[in-house]
């Protein structure tokens, strides 16, 4: 191996590094979330809807039952009524049930304010579902081009781990140790070159002191830089 090996193989994990990076910042990803929120927002509010029409429901219900009991009251009522002879006694019964009309008209007043109310959820619930069908379109189209972009990096991450089995084929053990620590050590890149005087990866100019000494190495061995401790390739 050379030290040229070293520097192919960190461009390889840079560029699969940059896949990792790209892969979470795709315009495909942003696109797809955005639908989706879209429509998880709408799913939402038909629900609360929904909500409201059955809450709507319940007081229907809750009204129509109250008003059947004082139908039945009042019927019973009406039967007394026929039956009583004093006065006193009749007049009694003609207030409870008068009382009991009162008590009816106010249910039915809150029937129908009910009725309404559950016309309002359902016609709410229904211009949320006609948005629905074009929102689950719109989402499926950006999911499928998420599936392409995200095909597309995979076929480009198996190009670079074959060539980088490739590169790793022909390196010793301690040769690779060398650079997965220097590149732990450097956040992803351990190995640099030289420029001229120049270290590409702390871009300092090394003294002819320093220069000598990273060249002391024979040609296709490894040097450090004295500036940044990076592998160096020259
Ligand atoms: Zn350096």
């Amino acid at each position: 191996m050379t030290a040229h090996d070293f520097l192919q193989l960190q461009a390889v994990d840079t560029a699969l590094d940059a896949i990792t990076n790209r892969r979470l910042r795709l315009p495909e990803l942003l696109a797809h979330e955005g639908d989706k929120a879209g429509l998880e927002a709408i799913e939402a509010a038909m629900a609360a809807a929904q909500a409201r029409i059955d809450a709507a429901q319940l007081a229907i219900e809750a009204a129509e039952h109250a008003n059947h009991e004082l139908t039945t009251k009042r019927t019973r009522l009406e039967a007394q009524l026929k039956t009583v002879i004093a006065t006193r006694e009749a007049e009694a019964l003609i207030s409870q049930i008068a009382t009991i009309n009162g008590q009816r008209g106010e249910l039915d007043d809150r029937e129908l304010a009910a009725l309404d109310e559950q016309a309002a959820g359902e016609s709410e619930l229904a211009a949320l579902q006609a948005k629905v069908p074009a929102l689950r379109a719109a989402c499926d189209l950006t999911g499928a081009a998420l599936a392409d972009a995200l095909a597309a990096l995979e076929v480009e991450v198996a190009g670079l781990r074959a060539e980088r089995e490739g590169l790793v084929a022909t390196m010793s053990a301690a040769d690779l140790a060398t650079y997965a620590h220097a590149r732990k050590q450097f956040h992803g890149v351990g190995v640099a070159h030289l420029e001229g005087s120049h270290c590409s990866g702390c871009h300092m100019d090394l003294s002819p002191a320093e220069l000598d000494q990273v060249k002391a190495p024979p040609a296709g061995a490894l040097s450090e830089c004295p500036q940044c401790g990076r592998i160096l390739v020259r």
